[in-house]
């Protein structure tokens, strides 16, 4: 084993030597995988409750611990047909390398910047789509840390966990904005062009509220590019924005004098920026494997950790809980990385004394090696 990897699997043992991981609900129906080399080494585990559980996890030290979405009458048979699979909970994964930003690191990095996106789109995924349009209520919604680069929303509602594959693919389509037709949402003449309101449930009002909000910033030239529309439209339509809005208001597109086509090119241009990126194959996958909560992953030290507040959560603080006795380390690399309250400045060649928590996460991103 490398010597790096050593240190990482010693760590983790102290750790999980002082704590216990939390058994997921009907443990003894789940499918577990484990592994150090890669993230599953193996799998078709199955633990009867939560002792057997983390004598596993203390007597093996895997660098990374999943279990299933999936319940199962037979959780441990192989292949996967005997396990007799029953039901999965509804799972959503936002990972931060699936959006666009202005970060320059290595794709195995995160930082501010694309940690601030990804959770921002996990909260836009929760409050305007799960809740008010999927109707679950904030309760049934888990939000969970991944350990590294995002978020696992885990949904354990009976109707949910029955849910088919074709019927989670209609709800990824629904948050993709995939195959969204302004004539299905409304638009039609009627004397005048009417369409949905901005007082609206799901897309329609979503996409009307939207415009109504580009619309009171009054710039034309903002309104243009980000709803798609000519700047002699978007001009005309900034003129005369107070009626534009209140149109809107009552459902009615035709305040001013702009082509339909235009007002659902606008349509079609706003649904896409306000549909949510989500790692299709994972909600799809019934049998997928996902990281056990309050486990540590092992690429960073990090506890994948239930979140009471994903607004305010700090992916790069919170889910700390490795020690903070000092190690001596020697920087591989030239980076700056923000962890909990403190940068810490890894230099290629340089050495420097890191609490434990930081000298893990240097080790395992390869930015550093234990003296
Ligand atoms: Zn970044």
């Amino acid at each position: 084993m490398e010597p790096s990897k050593e240190y990482l699997r010693r760590k983790l043992s102290e750790y999980y030597d002082k704590h216990s991981v939390l058994a997921p609900p009907r443990i003894d129906q789940r499918e577990f995988g484990a592994g150090s080399d890669k993230k599953i080494d193996f799998r078709h585990l199955a633990f009867r409750d939560e002792n057997t559980m983390n004598t596993y996890i203390r007597t093996s030290v895997p660098l990374y611990i999943s279990y299933s979405a999936g319940y199962y009458e037979f959780p441990d048979k192989r292949p996967m047909a005997r396990k007799n699979w029953q039901s999965a909970d509804l799972i959503f994964d936002l990972d931060a390398d699936e959006y666009e930003t202005s970060c320059d690191h290595d794709a195995s990095m995160v930082c501010d910047i694309c940690m601030s996106r990804v959770t921002e789109e996990a909260v836009r995924l929760v409050e305007d789509f799960l809740i008010p349009d999927f109707g679950f209520s904030k309760g049934e919604i888990i939000s969970v840390f991944s350990g590294n680069r995002g978020y696992h929303l885990h949904i354990r509602r009976e109707d949910a966990q029955q849910l088919s594959q074709q019927g989670r693919k209609e709800l990824l389509d629904y948050l993709s904005s995939r195959g969204l037709e302004p004539n299905a949402l409304g638009f039609r003449m009627e004397g005048h062009l009417r369409g949905p309101s901005t007082a609206e449930k799901g897309w329609g009002g979503k996409i009307a509220r939207h415009l109504s909000k580009l619309i009171a910033g009054g710039d034309a030239k903002e309104l243009a590019k980000k709803a798609g529309v000519g700047l002699p439209s978007a001009k005309r339509i900034i003129a005369n924005k107070h009626e534009v809005i209140n149109g809107l208001e009552q459902g009615h597109w035709d305040k001013v004098n702009v082509r339909r086509d235009s007002w659902e090119r606008a349509f079609k241009h706003v649904a896409a920026s306000l549909s949510v990126k989500v790692d299709q194959g994972v909600t799809m996958d019934v049998s997928r494997l996902i990281r056990l909560p309050t486990s540590i992953h092992g690429g960073t030290g990090f506890v994948a950790c239930y979140i009471r507040n994903l607004g305010k959560f700090d992916p790069l603080k919170d889910p700390i809980v490795l020690g903070t006795s000092v190690e001596r380390v020697k920087g591989l690399k030239d980076m700056d990385v923000r962890l909990g309250d403190e940068t810490i400045e890894f230099r290629a060649g340089k050495e420097m004394d890191l609490p434990e928590y930081a000298a893990y996460y240097g080790c395992a991103k390869g930015l550093c090696v234990v003296e």
